[in-house]
This record gives C-alpha cells, sequence and structure tokens, in this order.
C-alpha cells in the first residue's frame, strides 16, 4: 500500500509534535499548519489522506476550515475540540465533520479512529470502482453488466436476455444512433436477414419495462428515419 498522508492543523506544538511523532512511527506521512489559512491552503494543494484539526486556532477557526474543504473535498475529517460544547457544532451537518475528539484524548483512541476512517474511504474508493467498472448508471436505472440485471429505483427488473443486450449495447454507447439494421447484426449477432420490426418490438417491450412512460421514453430514444440511441441522462 502506498504511503498515506496526514495533514495536522493544529496550534499547540507540543500537540503537534506528539500527532507527528506517533503517526510518523505508525508509517504515515505527515504534513503540519500551525494555523487555519496555511491548513486549509495544504489539505486543497496537498489531498491529504486524512485531516486532523483542532477547532481554536490562529487566522481561520476550525469550524470555519472544515467547511471550505468541504466545498472541495470530501477527505476525512476528524476535529479536536477543547471544550464539550463544541461537540455539537463539529457534528452539525453542514461542518461536514467524519468524527471528533476531545481534548485531553488519548494517542492511542485517535490512531484507532484515524484508522477506522482510513479503512472505511479505502472501501468506499474500491467498492464505487468496483461498480463502475460491472455497470451503467443513468437516472434511476443501472445496468448490471456482470450479472445480466437492470434495476430501476434499485429494484431488480425482469427482463429477457435479448432486451438486455439491446439495452446493454445501446447503454455503452450513449447518444449514438444505431440504425435498425446495425443493431440486429450486433445485438441479435449473426447476420439477420429477418424483419428489423424484430428491434422495434424489443425496443417496444423495453421501454414497457424501463420507462416511466413508455410513450415519452426518456432512455430509449426513437430518432425517426435513422434508428435508435440510449440517452444519457
Ligand atoms: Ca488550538
Amino acid at each position: 500500500m502506498d504511503e498515506r498522508c496526514v495533514l495536522i492543523i493544529e496550534d499547540e506544538q507540543a500537540i503537534v509534535d506528539i500527532l507527528k511523532f506517533n503517526f510518523t512511527k505508525e508509517g504515515y506521512k505527515v504534513l503540519e499548519a500551525m494555523d487555519g489559512q496555511t491548513g486549509l491552503e495544504l489539505a486543497l494543494s496537498e489531498n491529504p489522506d486524512l485531516i486532523l484539526l483542532d477547532v481554536m486556532l490562529p487566522k481561520m477557526d476550525g469550524f470555519e476550515v472544515c467547511k471550505k474543504i468541504r466545498e472541495k473535498s470530501s477527505v476525512p475529517i476528524i476535529m479536536l475540540t477543547a471544550r464539550e460544547e463544541e461537540v455539537d457544532k463539529v457534528l452539525g451537518l453542514e461542518l461536514g465533520a467524519d468524527d471528533y475528539m476531545t481534548k485531553p484524548f488519548s494517542i492511542r483512541e485517535l490512531t484507532a479512529r484515524v484508522k477506522a476512517n482510513l479503512r472505511r474511504t479505502s472501501i468506499d474508493r474500491e467498492r464505487s470502482a468496483q461498480e463502475n467498472s460491472n455497470s451503467i448508471s443513468s437516472g434511476d436505472l443501472t445496468i448490471n453488466v456482470e450479472r445480466y440485471e437492470v434495476s430501476k429505483h434499485g429494484k431488480v427488473i425482469d427482463i429477457t436476455l435479448r432486451e438486455f443486450e439491446l439495452l446493454k449495447f445501446l447503454a455503452m454507447q450513449p447518444e449514438k444512433i444505431f440504425s435498425r439494421e446495425s443493431l440486429l447484426e450486433n445485438v441479435w449477432g449473426y447476420e439477420y436477414y429477418g424483419d428489423v420490426r424484430t428491434v422495434d418490438v424489443t425496443v417496444r417491450r423495453l421501454r414497457e419495462k424501463i420507462e416511466d412512460d413508455p410513450g415519452m421514453p426518456r432512455y430509449i430514444i426513437t430518432k425517426r428515419g435513422v434508428g435508435y440511441y440510449f440517452n444519457k441522462a
């Protein structure tokens, strides 16, 4: 695993020293800032994997720093608060911190929280990368390519293999218009001398399953005189 970077934004040198010592020992790269303004700049320029953020800071307080970071990044932020009263504000949704510790805190507890937050983000990242490669999403529709499944609003739709293949083919190249002949060839998969109306029939069945209003489709669109295309919502 590559080196994780923790940014410490804290104006008490003694706390910075002990945190730095501890996280360096744990194998993290450590960046530090002694005031809110510098901390915000580092947070945005260095892309740390996690931020420890004190509340009472010179130049810009921790709440403000947290809010400003959140406008740009979803990096885990653990707030370090001096007073119990600040906890409510830290946990306020508008602030967007992931966790908090009240001072004085135990280093062991803080380290555990840091690891838990880092683990959570790496799982999230892995999961979203995996989902991206296995599925195509558009609006309320998700096409899971590996499981041959289509779901709408998270509910799996009963769909035939041919309908699935047609939807997948169109959705993988959104906005590109395919003639009915070309769809027959690509989706039905052989020199098909049959009726191109086979495509129309399959499209109609598909629309009945995936569209809110099959008469006014938003996913599979007819380009009159040309063919069909998938409209990426
Ligand atoms: Ca402080």
